[in-house]
């Protein structure tokens, strides 16, 4: 067969999510879409900050074509990145300087592009990950050249569980993904969590005497509630590179933009960068989208309202709850995490989906047993689901 048969199969094989999205527009034609409580996708529902739209409008009426739609260099432009660069360090304090801190197509183009500039062709680099993870991971790993190594987390918590990491790790390990505040679970790692997986890190690096990378996947970073702190791991670790995007935090997923930060303390912080461009030219992405870099940089503080995805976490974990489900209560991101009523999960989504429930279940984010709920969908459709979440667990109460 004369094309990629990797590549055939990742294009084949059509996710659940989007199963359950086909699905969902379908039954919506036949009962009406107020009637589907569709919680599978994590497109955020919260409209962009005016602020957002009313610079691309000022842009557009104002800037010179070249600026708007042209190419920027290939790591952005140094004023966008400039912008970034200084409020990276009023934040964080790290002092990082705007040449190390390249443009992206939003985090999944930081994520690949990372990877493909950690791991060596040919060799048997592995990349280690927390579950439950974004299953994504699997791909651009896999696709870099490395092999996926799965750490089960602490049961009750869903934190990292710190003695599992460990004997992940081995001479073969080039890089390590922290994602939180988390996909699917909502989690966000505690202080002491990322203290005690920086310590790891060091002395795991020093004992095979070579680099194990960090890579901080935050496109969730600013989706969190009653003001919990979320570490930032180049204050904990050298060796790390942050991977944002402003799909959820100025939700503008469609628009492509975000950017990955290489920490200033690395110990070979500017040849990593330079992997980074070289990793971003061999996978063909140019330039992020210059307008949308403009915009950025313009709204560099502007936010969207956390509050409404507050609500209805608050709305969901109580009643949930009280029906008998059980879950983490999730301090960010706007997923709730949720134990299956019955050990497969994909069992209990027919189930669900009988009560017109759409939930996705979890067993391809590493952890068997339980589904996602995405809550970033309109107050009213997350009240108006709870007499259906309610009849399913007394349905399973029932041994219906
Ligand atoms: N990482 C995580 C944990 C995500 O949940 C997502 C998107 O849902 C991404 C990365 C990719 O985001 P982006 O739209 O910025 O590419």
């Amino acid at each position: 067969m004369g094309y990629n048969q990797k590549m055939f199969g990742l294009g084949s094989k059509r996710s659940i999510i989007r199963e359950i999205f086909e699905y969902s527009k379908t039954r919506a034609k036949e009962i009406g879409a107020e009637n589907v409580y569709d919680f599978s996708l994590g497109n955020p529902s919260v409209p962009a900050p005016a602020e957002v739209n009313g610079t691309i409008k000022e842009l557009l009426d104002s800037e010179s074509s070249v600026l708007l739609h042209g190419y920027t260099s290939a790591q952005g432009d140094a004023g966008v990145r400039a912008a970034i660069a200084d409020s990276i360090n009023e934040r964080f304090g790290v002092g990082i300087s705007p040449n190390l801190v390249y443009m992206t197509c939003g985090a999944a183009a930081s994520l690949s592009i990372c990877l493909r500039a950690l791991v060596e062709d040919g060799s048997e680099d592995e990349c280690v990950v927390f579950a439950p993870f974004f299953t994504e991971y699997r791909v651009f790993i896999e696709n870099a050249g490395a092999k996926i190594v799965v750490s089960e987390p602490a049961e009750k918590t869903l934190q990292i569980d710190i003695a599992d990491f460990e004997s992940r790790i081995n001479e073969k390990t080039k890089a390590v993904i922290v994602n939180s505040p988390n996909n699917p679970s909502g989690v966000v790692y505690t202080e002491d969590t990322v203290k005690a997986l920086c310590e790891v890190l060091k002395r795991k690096s020093e004992e095979y005497g070579k680099t194990i990378y960090l890579i901080a996947d935050e496109p969730y970073r600013e989706l969190v509630y009653s003001g919990v702190d979320v570490p930032y791991l180049m204050n904990y670790y050298d060796n790390t590179l942050v991977c944002y995007s402003y799909s959820k935090s100025l939700s503008l997923p469609g628009e492509r933009i975000g950017y990955i930060a290489v920490s200033p303390t690395m110990e070979d912080t500017t040849d990593i960068y330079l992997a980074v461009c070289g990793a971003g030219r061999s996978l063909g992405y140019v330039c992020a989208p210059s307008l949308f870099q403009q915009v950025i940089a313009r709204c560099i503080n502007a936010k969207v309202n956390v509050e409404a995805y507050k609500e209805n976490r608050d709305i969901l974990y109580k009643n949930l709850t009280e029906y008998g489900y059980e879950c983490v209560k999730p301090d960010g991101a706007f997923y709730l995490f949720v134990k299956a009523l019955e050990d497969d999960a994909y069992k209990f989504y027919e189930r669900a989906k009988a009560h017109e429930i759409l939930v996705v279940p979890c067993d391809d984010f590493g952890v068997k047993g339980y589904v996602r709920i995405a809550y970033c969908t309109d107050k009213s459709r997350v009240e108006g689901a709870l007499p259906a979440f309610k009849a399913l667990a007394e349905e399973y109460k029932n041994n219906r």
